[in-house]
């Protein structure tokens, strides 16, 4: 099942034309004018794995205004322009009084049921933008996510008579959001994207784990991340996450940015929230390297090269190198100064939350697990 961005057209897409007191559909390919933030729109949401789905009511053929296809030529301008099949716009083409009552004209919801059941949508997690009541209606009924309604000049003018607003407070509909321009539908998509979850995996590599947003320096072919910045740079704001994830990861922060990093997951994380992060235990690792430059090599658990590498970091690619080293001692006093009131040690801090890693439970891969919380 897909999501989709469902659209309305006149007003949402294409600006509408001034026929007398009215807003009407542009009836000649001449007269499409894209209303300006809808490409942006359209692109964002694609990124975002929107179906991209235009349901519209077009009674103009019917009324005579022009031939059917004319409309059809400005349908696959929209199409083109949008860079999305013909098959994903649905229109209501009935009129009242010239057609039998039809189930697709907005309000009436047909035309998303048809969408949804040629494209699988899950209307649950669909977001609908449209300039009018209709659209606010038809969208509530089959349960859509977001239904985002669109203020046109009219609207705002006038806020009285016939307007939507008017319409919607009257049938006591309240959209989920009220916007001026498609822009900030945009960024609304952006932060429904980032919001769907709680907890935060830093440096998360090409394997992601399920549940997280995820924050890494370099992207990884094949992955998606919600954050492509150093940890101390997240943009979430203060007191949002419930836990922040960063396992094999505090090592490779220099010591400065390690601080930076505690202070800033413990400003994004909400009171109660936790960050799990471990680091090598190098009051063992240096014994290990002690044996292995004084001939004892034998009394190691590790091959030489897996000492110097949990030192110096496998080095693998940019940034696999290690840049700090730790005491229980020394990084508990880091963790207190950034204002952590609760910290939690041991290893049984990650399994008990069903979180696998082959050094847990591998024989003298001395790390210290931290829980500390806020
Ligand atoms: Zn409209
Ligand atoms: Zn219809």
């Amino acid at each position: 099942m897909k999501k989709a961005l469902f659209l309305d057209r006149d007003g949402t897409i294409n600006e509408t034309i001034k026929r007398g007191d009215q807003d009407d559909s542009p009836f000649k390919v001449e007269d499409l004018k894209f209303k300006e933030g809808i490409k942006d729109l359209v692109m964002a949401a694609k990124k975002k794995d929107f179906e991209i789905i235009v349901v519209t009511n077009q009674p103009s053929v019917l009324k005579g205004n022009f031939e059917l296809k004319e409309y059809e030529k400005i349908t696959s301008e929209i199409a083109n322009y949008l860079e999305i099949p013909r098959e994903n716009i649905f229109e209501c083409l009935h009129k009242e009084g010239l057609s039998s009552e039809c189930g697709c004209r907005k309000p009436k919801n047909g035309l998303f049921l048809m969408a949804k059941g040629m494209h699988s949508i899950d209307l649950g997690k669909s977001i609908m933008v449209g300039d009018s009541w209709r659209d606010m209606v038809a969208a509530d009924e089959v349960g859509i996510f977001k239904k985002i309604f669109l203020v046109c000049e009219e609207d705002e003018d006038h806020h009285g008579n016939g307007s939507s607003i008017s319409k919607l407070e009257e049938i006591q509909l309240k959209p989920d959001k009220i916007v001026k321009t498609l822009n900030e539908v945009t960024a609304l998509l952006n932060e429904i994207g980032r919001l769907r979850y709680d907890k935060l995996e830093m440096g998360c590599g090409g394997k992601p784990s399920g549940g997280y947003l995820h924050q890494d320096v370099t992207l990884v072919e094949g992955t998606d991340l919600d954050y492509l910045c150093n940890p101390w740079e997240v943009d979430i704001s203060e007191n949002k996450l419930s836990e922040v994830l960063a396992l094999g990861v505090m090592e490779h922060i220099r010591y400065e940015d390690f601080r930076k990093t505690l202070r800033h997951m413990f400003k994004i994380l909400k009171k109660g929230g936790e960050f799990l992060f471990d680091v090598p235990d190098m009051k063992v690792w240096s014994e290990y390297l002690y044996n292995l430059t004084h001939g004892q090599s034998e009394k190691n658990p590790f091959p030489n090269e897996h000492i110097w590498a949990t030192i110096y970091g496998w080095q693998r690619w940019p940034g696999d190198e290690h840049k700090s080293g730790w005491t229980k001692e020394s990084l508990l006093r880091e963790i207190k100064e950034a204002g952590f009131s609760g910290i939690v040690e041991g290893v049984e801090v990650y399994t008990s939350k069903g979180i696998k890693r082959g050094r847990f439970t591998r024989e003298g891969d001395a790390h210290i697990y931290i829980k500390a919380i806020k």
